[in-house]
């Protein structure tokens, strides 16, 4: 292990998902690790992005769980204080930003606040933050290996430029928002426009999105089916989806924005939210001295086992290319700081990252979808049940939703699946498990569950399958060592 003040084993420049999570499997993995952060610690994750949101969801679900049972054991009705939600989301979000840095020490991980730009493949020179106390000379570190994390930032949509004021990014939403606007246009139909829709409609305000696709929600993961229940439900709740079209223009005034739609048509709005997606942040980070390239729209361009094209860097994250996810981060991070510390031994496989949407109905998905499934070769079928027959679901008068189970028609692997309902993203990780297991189908069956539940169902969506398979005599998934007790 490497001794001088400053050698370490591995360098890591940002302190996201991707970056502390890579920081603390190496350090748990005995190696001398360096972490630089320029901004706040813990990224778009902590600061702007997963942690606030789900904040201020938990609230505007609760909002409805609430209303929905006003007269059924409960009186009166609730209504959300945006004012109060922010500040509660900041005291949140600044709790756990305190204890981030006594986390990393207790590991035994140094942080260097500033900017990381390379100096070569194994040094970074840490230009300290703006005003900092402590020292103002730049600072060059080296390691052996080094782990690029630096994320990404919103893209700017052509027509409606953010201001911060008028037109805002889900950062500015994030971090400067303290009053609802009485109307909002949602640019993107993707999760961050859906999800921050949802949430500005629960508080009150008018909400419109407009989305460039004819569905919601990416396809590369999210079931159509999925997707069109979500906009079903926008449209009961009073959320107004424009699909197949885009803002060509924006004229801000003092009182708000006049949007003019693809279709010639005219709005007016207090404000724009533009979600149409996150772009790679490389600015400065010269990454030509260490070697590292890029692709075509930005990305830096890995290995399977996340090395860059300069050997001994590898990136994780938003800053290459794949799922655009605080989940993707997190396993991309203990992946490449494993390969960085052992040797290149562990592949990335996005397959056995979930994702999850929290809107007016959270959708859970691992895997491959049917239309995937199909595209890759496989012989598709998906295994169904819905909430509405679900005990749990009834004892909690909350039964929208399905769970469909993706799985090889021929031999009963499993491909993937997705969930809609309550805690989907908790149901989502026996899915994934399942997914990840030699089971197939009959990992679900071999299970003994709690009732009620919502994961029961996953088993009542697969039981008429795994009975024609077992009736077939088709060769199927054999047990191992693991063995079930029905076989
Ligand atoms: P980031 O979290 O962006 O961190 C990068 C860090 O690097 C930043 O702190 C930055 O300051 C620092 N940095 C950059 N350049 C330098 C440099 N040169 N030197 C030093 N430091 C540098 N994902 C989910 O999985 N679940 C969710 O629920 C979810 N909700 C989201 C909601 C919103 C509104 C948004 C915007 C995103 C959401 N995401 C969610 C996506 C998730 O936040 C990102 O995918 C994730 O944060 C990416 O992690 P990262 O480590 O790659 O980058």
């Amino acid at each position: 292990m490497a001794a001088n003040a400053d050698k370490f084993d591995l360098i890591v420049i940002g302190s996201g998902p991707g970056g502390y999570k890579s920081a603390v499997t190496a350090a748990h993995l005995g190696a001398r690790v360096a972490l630089i952060e320029k901004g706040l610690p813990g990224g778009t994750c902590l600061n702007q992005g997963c942690i606030p949101k789900k904040t201020l969801l938990h609230l505007a679900t609760l909002i409805e769980d609430v209303n929905a049972l006003n007269g059924r054991g409960l009186i009166g009705e609730v209504r959300g204080d945006f004012k109060a939600a922010m500040a509660h989301k900041d005291s949140v979000v600044a709790s756990m930003r305190e204890n981030f840095p006594f986390w990393l020490k207790r590991l035994g991980i140094r942080v260097f606040n500033g900017h990381g730009r390379f100096r070569d493949a194994r040094s970074v020179i840490v230009e300290p933050a703006p005003g900092s106390a402590v020292n103002n000379t730049p600072q060059i570190i080296h390691a052996e290996r080094i782990i690029i994390a630096t994320g990404a930032v919103p893209r700017q949509h052509p027509a409606c430029p953010t201001d911060g004021d008028r037109i805002l990014s889900s950062s500015d939403f994030m971090l400067g928002l303290n009053s609802l606007p009485d109307s909002v246009l949602c640019v993107g139909g993707g999760a961050i426009g859906t999800e921050l829709g949802f949430l500005l409609h629960q508080f009150g305000s008018r909400v419109t999105i407009v989305a460039k696709s004819d569905r919601l929600l990416p396809k590369s993961a999210i079931p159509e089916r999925a997707a069109d229940m979500l906009e079903r439900k926008f449209r009961r709740v009073g959320i107004d989806v424009r699909k197949n079209m885009t803002v060509t223009r924006a004229d801000v005034d003092t009182a708000g924005v006049t949007v003019t739609f693809s279709d010639s048509s005219q709005e007016r709005y207090e404000r724009i939210l533009v979600a149409i997606g996150r772009r790679p942040l490389t600015e400065g980070l010269d990454l030509e001295k260490a070697g590292v390239e890029q692709d075509a729209n930005g990305f830096i361009i890995t290995t399977e086992y996340l090395e860059t094209t300069a050997h001994g860097v590898y990136a994780v994250g938003d800053v290459k290319a794949g799922p655009m996810t605080a989940n993707a981060a997190l396993h991309d991070a203990k992946i490449a700081a494993t390969n960085a510390i052992t040797g290149n031994q562990h592949r990335n496989n996005y397959h056995r990252v979930p994702i999850v949407i929290d809107s007016a109905l959270e959708i859970a998905a691992v895997g491959l979808t049917e239309e995937l499934a199909d595209d890759a070769g496989f012989e598709p079928d998906a295994a169904r049940a819905n909430f509405a027959g679900s005990a749990k679901a009834r004892a909690r008068h909350d039964y929208e939703g399905f769970i469909e189970v993706v799985h090889d028609e021929e031999t009963g692997q499993l491909l993937g699946g997705c969930i809609v309902g309550p805690e989907a993203g908790e149901q989502i990780h026996m899915l994934a498990a399942a997914c990840q297991s030699d089971r197939g189908l009959w990992f679900f069956r071999d299970i003994s569950y709690t009732h009620p539940s919502w994961c029961e169902e996953l088993e009542n969506a697969i039981n008429p399958c795994t009975s024609e398979f077992t009736k077939s005599g088709k060769t199927i998934f054999r047990p191992g060592i693991y063995f079930s007790a029905y076989d």
